[in-house]
């Protein structure tokens, strides 16, 4: 069973979130505001759901806090604020995804079984499976989902992880948005892949462009063979 955090400020939402997800046969854990979440006492959760309008704490700064505590735990945040930039923001400080407010309650429970469902799945297909690949001098352990070079460890986050996969599996070929979405996030995926965007720049920086993911425009994102 998985422990669900709900963290929003408006008690309505709140309850309805979390009764929805008991429902779903989940445990939940409710708070009302940013700096309870942050309770390090606390067992750590599979999955929060973080609205980015709190009244303590900016929602991005307590996403940055909750993903410095729980490294693998999957952050989805609320946005009722149509300001793309809060998004952006929240991505760039460890969100996984994020859905926009009103949240319908059947997309949120279908997200929320693909994301648990994808953080306790083994690689995507098509790479070496439980195996170890090699990407120039970067080592992929698909089983213990690290990616080292020179024996450091580069800490992705889980979607990072998946991502970087994913396009591993076709090195040098193009992998299009839609198959990334689908394949990372979310096979009935309609929204923005706004999400897509900032993991590929994440992920950029953190592999310092060994092995180079390269855009190509209007269609998708292809990651170079390294050089031998
Ligand atoms: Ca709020």
């Amino acid at each position: 069973m998985a422990q669900l955090w709900v963290v929003e400020d408006d008690e309505t939402i709140r309850g309805v979130l979390a009764s929805r997800l008991e429902a779903e046969g989940h445990r939940t854990r409710a708070f009302a505001d940013g700096g309870s979440s942050l309770d390090r006492s606390l067992p750590g959760p599979d999955l929060v759901l973080l609205d980015l309008g709190l009244p303590d704490l900016e929602g991005a700064e307590v996403c940055r806090r909750l993903r410095l505590a729980h490294p693998d735990a999957i952050i989805v945040v609320l946005t009722a604020r149509a300001d793309e930039m809060d998004v952006v923001v929240a991505l760039e400080a460890g969100a996984d995804d994020y859905l926009i407010k009103p949240v319908r309650y059947t997309e949120l429970a279908a997200r929320v079984r693909a994301h648990l469902r994808r953080a306790g799945a083994p690689a995507p297909d098509g790479s070496a499976r439980g195996g170890r690949l090699a990407l120039g001098d970067l080592v992929v352990d698909l089983a213990a989902r690290t990616v080292t070079r020179d024996d450091v460890e580069l800490g992705l986050r889980a979607k990072e992880f998946d991502l970087l996969a994913r396009l591993a599996a076709e090195a040098g070929v193009v992998v299009s948005r839609e198959a990334l979405m689908s394949d990372v996030w979310d096979e009935h995926w309609s929204g923005s892949t706004k999400t897509l965007d900032v993991h590929i720049a994440a992920l950029r920086r953190k592999l310092g462009g060994r092995p180079a993911i390269a855009t190509v425009r209007g269609h998708g994102y292809r990651l170079e063979r390294p050089e031998a």
